[in-house]
């Protein structure tokens, strides 16, 4: 074999892939590969001509072996610089969003509620949920079998005289004999319960309760409290009238009523076809209550009132469900 023809492997060599290289290996140098032959050739060959030829073929012999290698060492940097450029990371490339969450609708109304009345001058106050006979009803003017206790049926415990509040308004209670006799100013809001069966209304709502006790308070003062109140919430166009009452612990006692915000008044479903929202109960605390709270009702006065936070987070977002709010739905809370 010419010179020339093994040049040709050599080139060959340099353009091969893995797969071609060792098909070339197998064809010049396996066992019966054309060098190999080559060499074996060289015994038939005289001596002086073996001689020459043998020297020939094993330069060339380890010129192939040599390009063999390079080309390996070649191929397998190549691959490696393919792979690095593949498995690649970039740091740049946006990260997987993580999904926030934010206080439930209710929680939030809450929080407003709270906020406009702390800017108010109001203190938060707070009280238990598990409460006595005397504190939920008895010191609010709700003596024993007076009827307006059945509007409130509760939860009651087995061990004897407690149960779950079924308003805010012990909290009063509680807030009067911490500060008596000097003046009060406190918003409550809470968890209440009560022991209601029919499909509108849950067994564990939320309330809001506000209690002012000072010299010289007046319905003039609540009205004017009540009215920044809503104007805060809704804003400074909604329509406000108050209509005569009656709740036991508040004399006079009046209700607090908001133009339809579903219908603008024009009257609809949501509000009775009377274009009036009811949003909360108020009054002057009654004598009793203010005794109760260790206060003189012949030197102090005082106003108080509380209303549904499920029912005004339905007014404030238009919800005509309160169920909804309950459900846990994120569709439906993801709004928000
Ligand atoms: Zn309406």
């Amino acid at each position: 074999m010419a010179d020339q023809d093994w040049q040709a492997y050599l080139e060959a060599i340099d353009q091969a892939d893995l797969t071609e290289l060792e098909a070339l290996r197998v064809e010049v140098l396996g066992r019966r590969g054309k060098l190999t032959e080559a060499l074996r050739a060289l015994s038939q060959l005289p001596p002086e001509a073996r001689r020459e030829s043998g020297q020939m073929l094993n330069r060339t012999k380890a010129a192939i072996e040599e390009r063999l290698m390079s080309r390996r060492q070649t191929l397998a940097e190549s691959a490696l610089v393919q792979r690095l450029a593949e498995e690649r990371v970039d740091l740049t490339l946006p990260g997987e969003p993580i999904a926030l969450g934010h206080p439930h609708p209710l929680a939030m109304i809450q929080e407003r509620l709270v906020s406009i009345f702390v800017a108010m001058g109001f203190q938060v106050a707070l009280g238990p949920e598990v409460e006595d006979d005397w504190h939920n009803f008895e010191a609010l003017n709700f003596p024993k079998d007076h009827p307006a206790r059945d509007m409130q049926d509760s939860f009651t415990l087995a061990s004897g005289g407690w149960l779950l509040r079924t308003h805010t308004s012990p909290v009063q209670i509680r807030a009067m004999r911490a500060s008596a006799p000097g003046p009060l100013r406190i918003i409550a809001p809470g968890r209440v319960y009560r022991r209601d069966d029919d499909a509108t209304h849950a067994s564990a709502f939320h309330q809001i309760e506000g209690l002012v006790v000072d010299h010289g308070v007046s319905m003039a003062h609540l009205k004017a409290t009540l009215a920044t109140f809503v104007r805060e919430l809704f804003g400074s166009k909604v329509a406000i009238r108050f209509r005569p009452s009656y709740f036991p612990f508040t004399e006079p006692s009046a209700e607090l009523d908001v133009g339809c915000l579903f219908c603008g008044q024009k009257g609809c479903v949501l509000c009775s076809e009377t274009g009036w929202l009811e949003v909360l109960g108020a009054g002057l605390v009654h004598p009793n209550v203010l005794l109760a709270g260790g206060y003189d009702p012949e030197a102090v006065t005082g106003f108080a009132f509380g209303l549904g936070i499920e029912r005004l987070t339905m007014l404030y977002y238009q919800i005509p469900d309160v169920r909804i709010l309950l459900q846990g739905d994120l569709q439906f809370l993801e709004q928000f």
